[in-house]
């Protein structure tokens, strides 16, 4: 008999999105909750939804969310009696697990022998391999000296990956000898900054597969049951973005052959609690094993939608001791569940991770949402840039698809640059509706955005603001005010978008004060439009433009004026005037700019070296991910602007370039 162990005060060693979900179950178990917190988190939410909260150290995460001993110390002065890690950070680290438990504490994950097992992939491979489990071919030695000579034998493409990966990160694809050499060192940085452990191991690159999974769950009795699919095939960057079940690629008897792998790699270690196994598929039905992931997965609610169980509540139990709720035969599969993950990154730069403040986070529909951030949270460059997930159901994909659509439209984020849109246009591209996906789903169709037309949104904008002032002057009449209540004389406002001016001119109907006409003109474009304004209160405004009733939320912050439009799906950032005198002016020809905030990790060419274009001559690293900084055309080096170590700002000089033929 297994002894139970009552938790009664639940310590999350995370932070954001995670800590918030964790604390949503604990609470409604009647369980009491600690948050830890970096400084740069002290205002986010999960902060304040914790029954207690305990400062952790500075904002980068190995002074902070990943220090062991500090984890510790608080659990026992709040008294926690059990430590959940959440996802990222200490969730795979063995000697966590272990510290926890030698603490007297509970661990709500597997056992720290289950995760040194599957810890690395390397080893992961050879033993779930030696229980009979497909694994891609490649070479998983110990060896590192044998990389190259192995990654010839392999063939190309192929795949470096981190033994010690996760997240996409120290992942690289290899499509020629010339690079190899180059990617095994890049991907050896990677992995060690994030890692801290440079062993590497070598895939064949498998073409075109899908990314299928198996959510797995075992207790301390000898039970071990799998609960579906997920397919996880929507990734950049070899990350996911889009999750969901069923798998469109999975029949019955495939879903029970998976399940089965799944189940079989599980027993062969013993396994514990929640874990995801994860399998490529390819397109002939054949399947590998990838990795084990020894803990709750990012898009773990699109099983709880389905199965309609709660995976964190089940994981809180069987760690106290208790045997999962169900059995195998009880797992049900309702209907088809969809997730979106919503990140500060801009898809027109290759998905470059954003920071800033957040002005506004707002969703409307009725849906899960399971969010980090709230209107004013900054995002910073030290951790993840994934904001929240949005999660629908319906009963079959269609309308989960259906219903994400309208979410992500209706939800208004602005300030900072992220995927909203881009999902969108993902899931209304037709060969996603007929699941026709892979993982090279988003390089076969990069979904490109047309510039959407800012007429309705600038007019809204305007006369927002317009109604605003109006407020302001019936409260305080002596405020004064750039209106002009002259119903001859047009009101005008311009706006600017991107390169364009957009200019709005209003005219007040004299006899009814909600009715105006507009002029628009936008380049050489002009249009007319009669606009009765029904309703203005907060950011919110609500009109009839010509013949269709619209609403849109406004929002002012400095020289920007942003726009909203839920039912168009669309936002728009305007701007009264350039707020800076335009920072490329002062950047010399064949200048280079560091791309974010982030630090200098190697320099690869000096001055007075002879370069050419593209050719890497720097290297950053920002936000857990390296990037490249190449010339941008051939020449020579003629200032090396920075030195390894440096910590520089967005748009910073970091080298100059002279082009051939310059003779300044
Ligand atoms: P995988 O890609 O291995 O299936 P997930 O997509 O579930 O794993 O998550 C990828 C990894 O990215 C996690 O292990 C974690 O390290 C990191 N990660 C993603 N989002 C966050 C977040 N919001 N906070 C902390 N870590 C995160
Ligand atoms: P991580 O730990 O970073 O999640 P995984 O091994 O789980 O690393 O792989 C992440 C993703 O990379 C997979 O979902 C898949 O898209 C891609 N991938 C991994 N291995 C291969 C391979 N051998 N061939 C092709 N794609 C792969
Ligand atoms: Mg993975």
């Amino acid at each position: 008999m297994t002894e139970i162990r009552t938790i009664h005060t639940l310590l999350v060693a995370n932070r954001g999105e995670i800590a918030r979900r964790i604390f949503r179950t604990a609470h409604a178990m009647g369980i009491r909750t600690v948050a830890i917190y970096s400084d740069a988190d002290a205002d986010m939410p999960f902060v304040r939804e914790a029954d207690r909260a305990y400062r952790i150290g500075p904002a980068p995460s190995a002074e902070s969310y990943l220090k062991i001993d500090a984890i510790l110390e608080i659990a026992k002065r709040s008294n926690a009696d059990a430590i959940h890690p959440g996802y990222g950070f200490l969730a795979e680290n063995a000697a966590f697990a272990r510290a926890v438990g030698e603490a007297g504490l509970i661990f709500v994950g597997p056992t720290p022998e289950a995760i040194d097992a599957m810890g690395l992939k390397r080893e992961a491979k050879a033993t779930v391999s030696a229980a009979g489990v497909p694994v891609v071919p490649g070479y998983d030695g110990a060896d590192q000296s044998r990389l190259v000579e192995e990654a010839k034998k392999i063939g190309y493409p192929l795949l470096l990956k981190a033994s010690a990966g996760g997240g996409g990160k120290g992942m690289k694809r290899v499509d020629a000898e010339s690079e190899l050499e180059a990617a095994i060192a890049s991907a050896k940085r990677e992995s060690k900054q994030a890692f801290g452990n440079d062993v590497l191991l070598v895939e064949k690159y498998v073409e075109n597969p899908r990314h299928v999974e198996i959510q797995i769950f075992g207790d301390a009795h000898g039970n071990v049951i799998h609960l579906n699919e997920r397919e996880c095939s929507i990734q950049r960057r070899h990350q996911k973005v889009l999750e969901e079940s069923p798998s469109v690629a999975l029949d019955a008897a495939l879903r029970e052959a998976m399940g089965d792998a799944a189940v079989q790699v599980a027993r062969s270690i013993g396994y514990r609690n929640a874990g995801t196994v994860e399998f490529i598929l390819g397109s002939d039905g054949s399947f590998y094993f990838l990795e084990v992931n020894t803990r709750l997965q990012v898009e773990h609610p699109v099983t709880e939608m389905v199965t309609g169980l709660d995976l964190v509540r089940e994981q809180i139990r069987v760690a106290e001791g208790h045997p999962l709720s169900i059995a195998q035969s009880e797992v049900r599969q309702i209907g088809a569940a969809l997730e979106a993950r919503i990140y500060a990154e801009d898809p027109d730069q290759g998905f470059l991770p954003q920071s800033g403040t957040l002005l506004d986070w707002h969703v409307e529909d009725e849906l899960r949402v399971d969010s980090g951030v709230e209107s004013g949270s900054e995002i910073g460059i030290h951790y993840d840039p994934m904001l929240a997930k949005l999660i629908t159901h319906g009963e079959d994909r269609e309308e989960a698809t259906r219903k994400m659509i309208r979410a992500l439209r209706s939800l208004s984020i602005q300030g900072i640059r992220n995927n909203r849109e881009f999902l969108i246009r993902v899931l209304e591209h037709p060969a996603y509706r007929r699941g026709e996906i892979d993982t090279h789903f988003l390089q076969r169709h990069p979904v490109e955005a047309e510039p959407a037309d800012p007429t309705t949104g600038a007019i809204l904008a305007a006369l927002w603001q317009h109604e605003q002032r109006s407020a302001k002057r019936a409260v305080l009449p002596q405020v004064p005010s750039g209106f002009r209540n002259n119903p001859r004389r047009g009101q005008d406002v311009r706006f600017v978008l991107d390169e364009s001016t957009v200019e709005v001119v209003y005219t007040h109907d004299g006899r009814d004060p909600g009715r105006f006409d507009v002029d628009v003109q936008r380049g050489d474009a002009a249009t007319t439009h009669r606009v009765r304004v029904l309703e203005s209160s907060g950011p919110w405004i609500v009109a009839v433009v010509d013949d269709a009733r619209v609403r849109a939320r406004v929002l002012e912050h400095g020289d920007d004026t942003y726009v909203h439009l839920p039912g168009e799906g669309i936002s728009f950032a305007f701007r009264v005037e350039p707020r800076f005198p335009d920072a490329s002016a002062a950047i010399p020809t064949g200048g280079c700019v560091a791309p974010m905030p982030g630090r200098v990790v190697q320099l690869q060419a000096q001055e007075g070296d002879r370069v050419t274009a593209g050719q890497v001559l720097l290297v950053m690293e920002a936000m857990k991910m390296e990037h490249t900084v190449t010339a941008p055309h051939d020449g020579t080096v003629r200032q090396m602007a920075v030195a390894e170590g440096d910590q520089v700002e967005a748009d910073a000089l970091l080298a100059v370039v002279d082009a051939d033929g310059d003779d300044c």
